[in-house]
């Protein structure tokens, strides 16, 4: 189904919190059924997972917008950086790092372009060093975040022991953030550990100004959620949000 086009990348964007512009975007994979119904990944990807199948999505999803990003750069549309997800099987391939690597190499495109997003779970991974696999993802050029911080443990040692940049603080924390005082001290906390630490904060699943104005307030550098846009079509996205940098060739 990968082969027919079944599965489609949409994009999400990043929001500077500063002045709101976009300044990135998150790839989020969709299954176009035969029926033309559009699924979203939380109907998938857990059977996928089971069969070790993921891969092959996060791998065609990364493959899709580093080829999309080099049409926009020859058109003369701004380049920025999109993250990818991957799952723990992906990242336990034998030669990850070797094999986006190779992909970029094949699409021109740089390394610094690509953040690799994964989750708190690849902490307890068994057989997978995650320490020294972000140090290789790092060598080679690529940005690593940490995504849906705050699901499970909001696990502070792990920033001490593994050097992300990027801290995407996960949306249930962000539905609370406006009621309740204490998740406010919580962001905040995470916010001043990130800026000591070095790493971006990122929040996620933003629907209302008031959260957004929050966050603002605690320190978030960028915001993604539905109050700025739904994860859309890279058509959809080229129109609303890139700019022409320079004529096209
Ligand atoms: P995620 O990586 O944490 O992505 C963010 C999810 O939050 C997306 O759900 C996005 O649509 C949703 N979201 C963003 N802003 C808002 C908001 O303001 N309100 C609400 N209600 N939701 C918001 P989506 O696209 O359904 O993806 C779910 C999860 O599926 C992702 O969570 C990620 O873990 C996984 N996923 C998506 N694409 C891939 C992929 O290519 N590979 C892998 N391994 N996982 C993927
Ligand atoms: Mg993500
Ligand atoms: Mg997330």
């Amino acid at each position: 189904e990968l082969e027919e086009n079944h599965f489609e990348v949409f994009l999400q964007p990043k929001i500077s919190s500063s002045d709101r512009t976009p300044v990135g975007a998150e790839a989020l994979v969709r299954y176009r059924s035969k029926s033309d119904t559009l699924v979203l990944p939380g109907n998938f990807l857990p059977l996928l997972e089971e069969t070790e199948t993921i891969s092959l999505i996060d791998f065609y999803v990364f493959r899709f917008v580093c080829a999309k990003l080099k049409g926009w750069i020859d058109q003369g549309m701004q380049a920025f950086p999109v993250s990818v997800n991957f799952s723990v099987s992906s990242l336990m391939q034998p030669s990850f790092v070797e094999q986006l690597t190779s992909i970029c190499e094949t699409y021109g495109i740089s390394p610094g372009y690509m953040e690799i997003e994964v989750t708190e779970k690849v902490h307890e991974a068994e057989g997978l060093d995650i320490k020294l696999l972000i140090t290789k993802l790092h060598h080679a050029g690529f940005a690593v975040g940490i995504d849906d911080f705050g699901t499970e443990y909001a696990n502070l040692g792990l920033l001490s022991e593994i050097d992300f940049d990027v801290l995407k603080l996960d949306k249930s924390m962000i539905d609370n953030i406006a009621v309740n005082p204490k998740t406010k001290t919580i962001v905040e906390l995470i916010s001043e550990v990130c800026h000591n630490l070095g790493i971006n904060m990122v929040a996620e699943g933003i629907e209302t100004e008031e959260q957004f104005q929050e966050l603002c307030s605690c320190g978030v550098d960028l915001a993604q959620g539905f109050l700025f846009s739904r994860p859309i079509p890279t058509d959809e996205y080229e129109t609303r949000f890139l700019t022409q940098t320079r004529d096209k060739q």
